[in-house]
């Protein structure tokens, strides 16, 4: 059975894969991986200006999920520097998880913001949308 999937657009820069498949319409297994999808939806990095990192081709982070949190500062943990172009061009990265639970966009170590820009602030690579409560 060939599943494609279309993108959704919930706003403010947040989006999801839907998951269709033409043979199947009505199928419950296929709600349920719509649910699913939806419910992965993640906030996009829309901007990282760390250009020695290895996930950074121009200006963007092409990891495909990056963590954010150190017991003092919101650091990007998925910072590297390595002679080699990491990540996956055709993804933006978006935040897998976040140890910030003092940030107000943070809930149950989840980052709810729209989307985060990452930058120097603390130290090279930071969660510069980090917003203490
Ligand atoms: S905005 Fe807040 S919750 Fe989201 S990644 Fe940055 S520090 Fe974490």
């Amino acid at each position: 059975m060939e599943v494609t999937a279309v993108r959704g657009e919930i706003g403010a820069g947040r989006h999801f894969w839907q998951p269709v498949s033409p043979d199947r319409p009505g199928d419950p297994q296929a709600l349920k991986e719509v649910e699913m999808t939806a419910a992965m939806q993640m906030p996009r990095v829309e901007e990282c200006v760390v250009a020695s990192c290895a996930y950074n081709h121009t200006g963007d982070c092409h990891a495909f999920a990056i963590t954010i949190g150190s017991p003092d500062h919101a650091h990007c943990h998925t910072f590297v520097q390595l002679p080699v172009r990491a990540g996956v061009a055709e993804l933006t990265a978006q935040v897998g998880a976040c140890q910030r639970a003092d940030c107000r966009h943070n809930e149950q170590l989840e980052c709810h913001a729209p989307a985060i820009r990452v930058g120097p602030d603390n130290d090279l690579a930071d969660c510069i949308t980090y917003a203490e409560r």
